[in-house]
């Protein structure tokens, strides 16, 4: 007989990690299952300065101060632990796989976050590990660079509100883009193009150009650039490099499970979390639409072991508006 649980959280990052927190603090029976390490991307953050309430914390520090929060509460936690298959049983449990064991559960929580896509060229790695001057996220690491000059790299809505972001901390940004159209939204197009048209703007645009390396000694110290219409290299100055080239969500595995975006995000809706299938909430950067922060992802666990009262009591509630009205104590 597998063992049953009233939650199971697949995934040990921000997400699911705040879903342990909430649903084990509320007496349910709760078991994360993680591939790996708990902490999912902050593990590789040197500094989070931006959770509330918190100055300055190493990623991986904040990372094991949730786990304890949520082993505190009798979250039971187990790494190592990759989940292959779920499969939603007709008495409306949820049969969770990882290698020959099976797990039972009422409710589900899918968090196994995403990862940043990478450009592949050479020094990215290497001064990406090293906290060297890369990164792929600008909200984050932004303030880092005051006053210093540094690159962007792409051209979606990521990497436009990102640029414009990264320039009111440095003193000047360029955005290489690989064609001479941006995909973003023609709002935030404009936006970036009458800042770029200001007098002494501090932003550059660079169209139809692509990194092929980044080099430094201890710090990124330049990248080369292509053109890809002249086929011209130069060697262009920059102490960082921001790469917003879009994001590959972990979820291969739950193909065969749940519905996903082309892109591979899991469908739900965002209030509540809910996907297509009742008892299965999906929180995180896995998640359609979700704001890939730290804190959003803890926002959207929290919002999804709080719900599963409201799915215990009363079923049908599974497929109420997200606009209805929650049962009086609902929360
Ligand atoms: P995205 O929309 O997939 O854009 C990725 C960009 O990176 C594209 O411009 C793409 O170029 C470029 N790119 C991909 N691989 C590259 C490579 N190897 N070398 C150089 N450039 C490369 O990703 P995103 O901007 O992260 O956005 C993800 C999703 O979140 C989107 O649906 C977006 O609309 C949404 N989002 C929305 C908002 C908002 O509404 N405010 C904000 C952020 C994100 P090509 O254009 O040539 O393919």
């Amino acid at each position: 007989m597998a063992d049953l649980y009233d939650c199971i959280i697949v995934g040990a990052g921000p997400a699911g990690l705040g879903a342990a927190l909430y649903s084990a603090r509320d007496n349910f029976k709760t078991l994360v299952l993680e591939k790996f390490f708990p902490g999912g991307q902050i593990i590789n953050t040197d500094k989070v300065e931006n959770y509330p309430g918190i100055d300055s914390i190493d990623g991986p520090g904040l990372a094991e101060r949730l786990k304890a929060q949520a082993l505190k509460f009798n979250a039971e936690i187990l790494m190592g632990k990759e989940v292959t298959a779920l499969k939603k049983l007709d008495d409306g449990k949820i049969e969770v796989t990882s290698g020959d064991h099976k797990y039972l559960a009422r409710i589900v929580i899918l968090a196994p976050g995403s990862g940043y896509r990478k450009l592949g060229v050479p020094g990215e790695d290497e001064f990406r590990n090293a906290g060297a001057g890369v990164s792929y996220c600008g909200t984050c690491d932004a303030p880092f660079f005051r006053g210093k000059e540094v690159v962007s790299i792409g051209g979606g809505n990521t990497a436009i509100e990102e640029t414009l972001h990264l320039a009111k901390f440095v003193d000047k940004v360029t955005l290489i883009h690989r064609r001479d159209q941006f995909r973003a939204t023609r709002i935030l197009v404009d936006e970036l193009m009458e800042k770029v048209n200001q007098p002494n703007s501090n932003i550059i645009v660079k169209y139809s150009s692509v990194a092929t390396r980044i080099e430094g000694a201890d710090k990124v110290q330049s990248i080369t650039l292509k053109d890809l219409k002249t086929e011209n290299q130069e060697d262009y100055p920059c102490d960082g490099v921001f790469i917003f080239v879009g994001m590959i969500p972990n979820t291969k595995f739950l193909k065969n499970f749940i519905e996903l975006t082309d892109a591979g995000f899991i469908k739900c809706e965002s209030t509540y979390m809910r996907t297509a299938i009742p008892g299965v909430f999906a929180a995180g950067d896995c998640r359609v639409g979700a704001a890939m922060q730290l804190v959003t992802a803890i926002n959207d666990g929290v919002i999804a072991a709080m719900m599963q009262k409201q799915y215990f009591r009363d079923p049908n509630w599974w497929n109420a508006p997200a606009t209805d009205i929650l049962q009086p104590g609902g929360w």
